[in-house]
């Protein structure tokens, strides 16, 4: 029976492993199909894909896509092709808005006094460059006490250096991960600060957009597990689930630890991966 894992992080976007040290991990935790999902990129995928090869090991590639700006509201993209000319064209410039956005953050933070390292800041970051590592330089160089007084003076919503996302909407992130033949999910439901009264009707609208599937055996779900598996049934919808592994960190999941809670893993990953191979 498949044992899966299919939501986690590389260093490709703000994990700490690269994809061959996840297959690696993936491996080692028992875990038999596996798919990586970085924050808005598709360019770890290459090396992943060598790394299951390698190890005998069902891979889906992924990508998780950030939507409808600070809401937290994160679209997985499954069976994408990591070449497509389409969707790598759109990432590019998910790439360079937040590129302008940090600059423009920066910029704001100097004019508060804050002088950061912006250049050395961006080299050591990696492909989601973002508030996180303002908050960071901003704790380093001791313009913050810590990282949460960094948001709530500085960066957060609605402070002064605070420059709001260019937001994207789920359904459109849907639509396109389906035209160009990914199966799309719906990550996490119990991360969406949105009432029921609001995500109910939005799943909807996603679903007619073109959604698949609903996240419903990730850490952050723990306690709706059976509110979403009966949710995504009623609905034929497919249910996934993954451990969101970035670190290592108990703040996110740690590999293979959604399997044991999930009956029917091995059945909704073969499903989830037939889906993605169509
Ligand atoms: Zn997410
Ligand atoms: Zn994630």
């Amino acid at each position: 029976m498949m044992r899966p894992d299919l939501h986690m992080h590389s260093t490709a976007s703000d994990g700490t492993c690269t994809p061959s040290e996840l297959a690696r991990l993936v491996q080692r935790a028992d875990v038999t199909l596996f798919a990586v999902t970085d924050h808005d990129t598709m360019k770890g995928l290459p090396e992943a894909i060598g790394a299951a090869y390698d190890r005998g090991l069902a891979f889906i590639p992924g990508v998780e896509i950030s939507t409808e700006g600070d809401e937290e509201v994160h679209i997985l993209g499954y069976g994408v092709q990591h070449d497509d000319p389409v969707l790598t064209a759109f990432f590019d410039q998910m790439a360079q808005e937040r590129i302008d956005r940090f600059r423009t953050m920066g910029q704001r933070l100097l004019d508060l006094g804050c002088d950061l390292p912006l250049d050395e800041i961006m080299a050591g970051a990696g492909a989601s460059i973002g508030r996180p590592h303002l908050a960071r330089a901003l704790v380093k160089a001791g313009y913050a006490r810590d990282l949460q007084d960094a948001f709530q003076r500085l960066i957060g919503k609605g402070c002064p250096a605070y420059v709001p996302r260019a937001p994207l909407a789920a359904s459109k992130a849907i639509s396109l991960l389906r035209e160009r033949g990914a199966v799309p999910v719906a990550a996490h439901p119990c991360l969406i600060h949105w009432p029921m009264e609001k995500l109910l009707p939005m799943l909807k609208v996603w679903q007619d957009a073109g959604m698949q599937g609903i996240e419903v055996y990730h850490p952050a779900n723990k306690d709706m597990y059976s509110f979403w598996d009966r949710y995504a049934r009623d609905h034929r919808l497919l249910v996934t689930g993954g451990s969101d592994y970035h670190d290592g960190t108990p703040g996110h999941g740690l590999i293979g630890e959604t399997i044991p809670a999930w009956r029917t893993a091995g059945e909704d990953g073969w499903a989830l991966y037939q889906a993605a191979r169509k």
